[in-house]
């Protein structure tokens, strides 16, 4: 193709140099032209001023030696030649076309001097002579077309040079190029198909390339994205800090810890953004070292676990001080969880450990004969028991716990809460006459699909406490809503104070210890309804007035 287009080239100049010649001889005639015109003329003018009538031979021969070209006839009006630098005609020239039409330059061959000729004619009235001049039609000729000649054999040697030079230096053109593309090629791992000097093969070349190269840096673009999506969403915060203190990358976990104002916080000095004395030391000095180090770090009542480690990469080394990756991990749940767990043995341990005192001091008064009236055994023999009996419920009911938190699978069916409402009721029948509680209930029979000890047992434990925390003579008043499959039970008792409200599902929490006591209670109660609430998706909420009113309402979400 390269050699194509050289050829098409020198074409090109070849017929350009052509055209110009064909140009340049039209002028060069067209000006010989004219200048034989205004010769003949220049001639005719001469003639005419030194003719007197007689002298046609002095007039003649003077121009004749000047020029040997110019040729002067003098005719008679009526055609006969009476004189002429040339041969004499005997033809009669009254139709020559230069007599015909006086001051008219005529061109034709000339039979008598053998040459194309012009003429030029005028007619002198004083002598009644026709006066001719004619030139031959220039030599200019000749000239023009040794010109012609010596051009197309220049044009030809101009044009085989020219596809010569242009030929070098395309090639030498196409050199760098052609060690581009293969640059290229190298980078892409894109082996090069095609050798030769051919611009358009190349240019195919440089297409494939390309190609290569925008599929590449759409995968890259892909990979960042993908690659901030992870880190956008992972359960951690990340945060990469460089050498000179600028915080390079941090994910949206990280910036939602740290920055209360959520502005960007790329570029800035972690500095700014950490404000903690203690966590800024260990940077500098993993910046320093080869470190790692964990902390806590505590914002918003929130408790996070960081991890420092140093980085190598060489985008994060600043002088003499490496990068820095900080992990952090939002621990507060976990670290509530602890903490629960570590009340819940002090509890337990405590709550067990009362009862068992008791005990022990009763059977020691026994056996070291310290009591030894029937009467007075008979009495810390009952008091044993019913604290053995306290012991065993609250054994119980911790495993009871246990065993909710470890979801194990329990046969579910489709019961009617009108039916466990009406069960427990009657079960507690004793404890209501005793107090004379009277029972309102509002009933919209619906099924719940749920297992049914955990059923009877939320209903059992919510209407004993409003039996066990009402007043004499009061009312519980249950309410059942098919249409939300609602439960409320609300009785006239205490009531339970705001404080407290949110505490009363807590392990052993009691509002008031002794009287919960009194009644055989632990505070583990409510603490197992809320668990076997989480465990069926029954959401469950508490409203109370002191001294007035203390209302559960559960609703049983469909799973
Ligand atoms: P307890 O065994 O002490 O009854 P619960 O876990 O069932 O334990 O209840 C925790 C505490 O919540 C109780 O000690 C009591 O102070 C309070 N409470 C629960 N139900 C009621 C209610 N209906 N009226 C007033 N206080 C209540």
């Amino acid at each position: 193709m390269r050699k194509k287009y050289i050829f098409i080239n020198t074409v090109i100049l070849f017929v350009s140099l052509i055209i110009f010649l064909i140009t340049s001889i039209s002028i060069v005639y067209y000006l010989n032209e004219r200048n034989t015109n205004n010769s003949i003329r220049n001639y005719l003018s001469i003639v005419e001023a030194s003719y007197d009538g007689t002298n046609m031979d002095t007039v003649a021969s003077r121009i004749h030696t000047s020029n040997k070209d110019v040729r002067i006839t003098f005719i008679s009006s009526d055609g006969q030649v009476l004189y002429d630098t040339s041969k004499v005609s005997e033809e009669n020239h009254l139709d020559r076309p230069e007599i015909k039409n006086l001051g008219t330059i005529a061109k034709r061959y000339s039979n008598t001097t053998n040459k194309k000729m012009y003429y030029l004619a005028s007619y002198d009235t004083d002598s009644n002579v026709y006066v001719r001049v004619s030139i031959p039609e220039a030599s200019v000729s000749d000239v023009v077309t040794k010109y012609a000649y010596y051009s197309i054999f220049g044009a030809l040697i101009l044009s085989i040079a020219s596809f010569g030079i242009i030929y070098l230096a395309s090639k030498k053109l196409v050199k760098p190029l052609k060690e581009e593309i293969v640059n290229l090629s190298n980078i892409t791992n894109n082996e090069l198909s095609y050798d030769g000097d051919d611009i358009v093969e190349l240019s195919h070349q440089i297409e494939g390339v390309r190609k290569i190269i925008d599929k590449n840096i759409r995968d890259i673009k892909y990979e960042t994205l993908k690659l901030n999506y992870i880190i956008d969403n992972m359960n951690n915060g990340v945060i990469i800090i460089s050498g000179d203190d600028k915080i390079i990358l941090i994910n949206n976990l990280a910036i939602d810890i740290l920055n209360d104002n959520k502005e960007n916080i790329i570029d800035k000095n972690y500095q700014d953004v950490f404000k903690d004395f203690n966590i800024e030391n260990e940077i500098v000095d993993t910046m320093n070292n080869d470190y790692k180090y964990e902390t806590i770090y505590k914002k918003n009542g929130r408790i996070y676990a960081v991890s420092i480690a140093s980085l190598f990469a060489t985008f994060v080394i600043k002088g003499n001080k490496h990068g820095v990756a900080i992990f952090i991990r939002d621990i507060t749940e976990a670290k509530m969880l602890e903490q629960v767990k570590l009340d819940f043995f002090a509890n337990a341990s405590h709550e067990l450990k009362s009862p068992l005192t008791t005990i022990i001091g009763y059977q020691q008064m026994i056996s070291e004969g310290i009591i030894t009236e029937e009467s007075e055994i008979k009495e810390a023999t009952s008091k044993t028991i019913k604290e053995a009996t306290r012991m065993n419920q609250i054994i119980i009911q911790m495993l009871e716990l246990s065993k909710l938190e470890m979801e194990t699978d329990v046969e579910k069916k489709e019961l009617s809460i009108i039916n466990a409402i009406d069960g427990v009721l009657e079960s507690l029948d004793v404890l209501l006459q005793n107090k004379n509680i009277k029972v309102i209930k509002n009933f919209e029979d619906f099924n719940v699909f749920m297992n049914m000890d955990e059923l009877y047992h939320i209903i059992r434990n919510l209407i004993e406490n409003s039996v066990k925390y009402n007043k004499e003579n009061g009312t519980i008043t249950i309410t059942l809503e098919k249409d939300n499959k609602m439960l409320s039970i609300k009785d006239s008792g205490i009531g339970i104070s705001k404080e407290n409200q949110s505490r009363i599902f807590e392990r052993f929490y009691r509002v008031d210890k002794a009287k919960s006591k009194d009644l055989g209670g632990n505070g583990l109660g409510l603490a197992i309804v809320k668990h076997i609430c989480m465990n069926n998706n029954i959401s469950i909420e508490v409203k109370s007035e002191l001294n007035e009113y203390t209302e559960f309402i559960l609703k049983f979400n469909d799973k």
